[in-house]
This record gives C-alpha cells, sequence and structure tokens, in this order.
C-alpha cells in the first residue's frame, strides 16, 4: 500500500493515451474527459459489450483515434498512459463466454503490461469490487482480501480481475512498471447499454416501458452507486499521482441502498405505473456491498459528489431518449 498524493493530470502537458475498452459505457466518459482536458486519445475496443455510437460525438476531433482490437492479442503503439479497462463488465455479458471472459483478464492484462513495459507508459487497470465477492467485512476496505468462490458462474470475471492484479502487482514488483490499480464499485449512468442487465438500467428501462421491475430475489441485497462522471474523476486523479501510488484503491460511491429501495426511487422518478416482480437470485449473487473510500480520499482528496436521486435522473433522462 502507497502513501503519497500527487497532483491530477493536467490539461497543459498534453499526452499520447490508449483507453483500452474506451467505446464501453465507462470508457467513452473517459475518453471524452480526456480530450477535453487536450490529450490524444487512441481507443482500442472489440465492441463485444460496447458500441461505437458511444464515441460518435467525438469522431470528428484531431486528437481522437478509434481502432478495433481485442487485447487478447498484442498491439504495438506508442503511448505515456494506459487506462485498460477492456471486459465486459456485467454478469449476463460476462457469463456468455466466460472462458474468453478469463482470457481478456489474463491474456489482456499481459499483453497491455507487455505495451507498458516496451514504451514506459504509466498502467491503470480497471479492477473490481467483485474482488471482494461475496464479502464478510463491511465496508469493504483494501486490505480485505475477500471472499471469492474460484468455480462458480461468477468466477471468470470475480477470478479473472484478481489474476489481472497479480500480473500487475507482480509486473510492478519484477519490471518496476508504474503500475495504479482501481476497484470500481457499481457505476452507472447515460451510455449504460439498455440490455446490459445491470440492475439500474434494468429498472430505468423496464420502468420507462411501463413493464414490472425485476428484483431478484427478496431485494434486500445491497449495493453502492456511484455516478460514472464521479468515477471517471476518480480514474484521472489515480492516473495522476507518483509511481509511489499503485492502489489497490477502492473507487465508488458509499451510500448503500436495497435494491428494493433502488427500486422504489426509480418508481417515483418514472411513474407508468410498474410493479415489481420478484425473480429467483442469481448463484453467488453478493449480499451486500459498499466501498470503504478512505484511501481514495487520503490520497487522491477524491469523494463522489453527486447523490443517487440526482444521477438517477440524469440516467433516466438518457434513457428516455434511447428506449422512447
Ligand atoms: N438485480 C435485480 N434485478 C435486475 C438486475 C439485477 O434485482 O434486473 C440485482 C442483482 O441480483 C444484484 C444487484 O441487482 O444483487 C446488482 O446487480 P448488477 O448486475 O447490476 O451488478 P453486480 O451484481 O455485478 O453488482
Amino acid at each position: 500500500m502507497v502513501t503519497e498524493a500527487a497532483p491530477a493530470a493536467s490539461s497543459s502537458t498534453p499526452k499520447r493515451i490508449l483507453v483500452t475498452g474506451g467505446a464501453g459505457f465507462i470508457g467513452s466518459h473517459l475518453t471524452q474527459r480526456l480530450l477535453d482536458m487536450g490529450h490524444d486519445v487512441l481507443v482500442a475496443d472489440n465492441f463485444y459489450s460496447s458500441t461505437r455510437s458511444n464515441l460518435y460525438e467525438l469522431m470528428g476531433q484531431p486528437r481522437f483515434e478509434l481502432l478495433r482490437h481485442d487485447v487478447t492479442f498484442p498491439l504495438y503503439v506508442e503511448v505515456d498512459e494506459i487506462y485498460h479497462l477492456a471486459c465486459p463488465a456485467s454478469p449476463i455479458f460476462y457469463q456468455r463466454d466466460p472462458v474468453q471472459t478469463t482470457k481478456t483478464c489474463v491474456h489482456g492484462s499481459i499483453n497491455m503490461l507487455g505495451l507498458a513495459k516496451r514504451t514506459g507508459a504509466k498502467i491503470l487497470l480497471a479492477s473490481t469490487s467483485e474482488v471482494y465477492g461475496d464479502p464478510e467485512v463491511h465496508p469493504q476496505r483494501e486490505d480485505y482480501w475477500g471472499n471469492v468462490n474460484p468455480i462458480g458462474i461468477r468466477s471468470c470475471y470475480d477470478e479473472g480481475k484478481r489474476a489481472a492484479e497479480t500480473l500487475f502487482f507482480d509486473y510492478y514488483r519484477q519490471h518496476q512498471l508504474p503500475i495504479k490499480v482501481a476497484r470500481i464499485f457499481n457505476t452507472y449512468g447515460p451510455r449504460m447499454l439498455a440490455d446490459d442487465g445491470r440492475v439500474v438500467s434494468n429498472f430505468v428501462v423496464q420502468a420507462l416501458r411501463g413493464e414490472p421491475l425485476t428484483v431478484f430475489g427478496d431485494g434486500s441485497q445491497t449495493r453502492s452507486f456511484c455516478y460514472v462522471d464521479d468515477l471517471v474523476s476518480g480514474l484521472i486523479s489515480l492516473m495522476g499521482t507518483g509511481p509511489e501510488v499503485t492502489g489497490p484503491v477502492n473507487l465508488g460511491n458509499p451510500g448503500e441502498f436495497t435494491m428494493l429501495e433502488l427500486a422504489e426511487k426509480v418508481l417515483a422518478l418514472v411513474d407508468t405505473g410498474s410493479e415489481l416482480k420478484h425473480l429467483p437470485l442469481p448463484a453467488d449473487d453478493p449480499t451486500r456491498r459498499r466501498p470503504d473510500i478512505g484511501l481514495a480520499q487520503e490520497l487522491l482528496d477524491w469523494t463522489p459528489q453527486i447523490p443517487l436521486d440526482e444521477g438517477l435522473r440524469k440516467t433516466v433522462d438518457y434513457f428516455r431518449e434511447v428506449v422512447g
């Protein structure tokens, strides 16, 4: 664990930045922010769970470049920083081809770490709160090792990301690579896919269509939801730290809600008469999750600013346009 805070990336020093998974939900917001800061941004994405339309607005910009590329294959480019986000992150997507999910986490990380080693680039891993599994410690701090089922249906993602963290720290120890590991908790906002299967997008889209909201289990399980703009600020601050700061650092909003509370909030915003429909709880679904963000506050001076009600309003506005 590391201790030194450092300044955030500055628009006065333009860099060549690679964002893997940059056409995805978080990646496209990150790409947009980095371009706004004056950087050159190369997005590499295979569009497995993302869409080029997330980047349409950026396509005319001279500092922006888009490459169709699967990170399980090596990539030879010259860059100063790498944000390694590429991986399907929603259970329905990462469970559709679980072998490929693990390959993406492991081979993808090896390839991007190799690129960082050759170019001397700083490299940030988008890891996940899933590394804590179904946590026995609450809220989750970075020094908790987690409670993950190694052979369940979520394991391809959970263990894949844990292996990716291992690779990052071995490249750090063995090759002195400047690494950053962010553990991202549930994030939501505009540009989530309508059919992503995530609880926020599901509830909002279902409510807008007047369909029942699908609550898995009794709805007492909890999650903490971070608005995407806050998360992007945290990622950029982490990248801007000095080499002593490796993480892992939790990035998420510590507000904790049950799925029933979330359903109530969505229905308060979208009153189309939807009811609740309970469906079976998926296997290994974590019962509760909330980040301890003390380390991010200390190292990055970062605290999420957008409360759930406000973020949900923006998300509803977005999906109103998308689903009509
Ligand atoms: N969930 C739900 N209804 C849905 C989709 C998800 O009740 O239509 C629940 C799911 O069982 C989990 C929580 O919402 O407990 C968050 O699920 P999501 O897939 O968004 O994220 P993750 O489980 O990866 O945190």
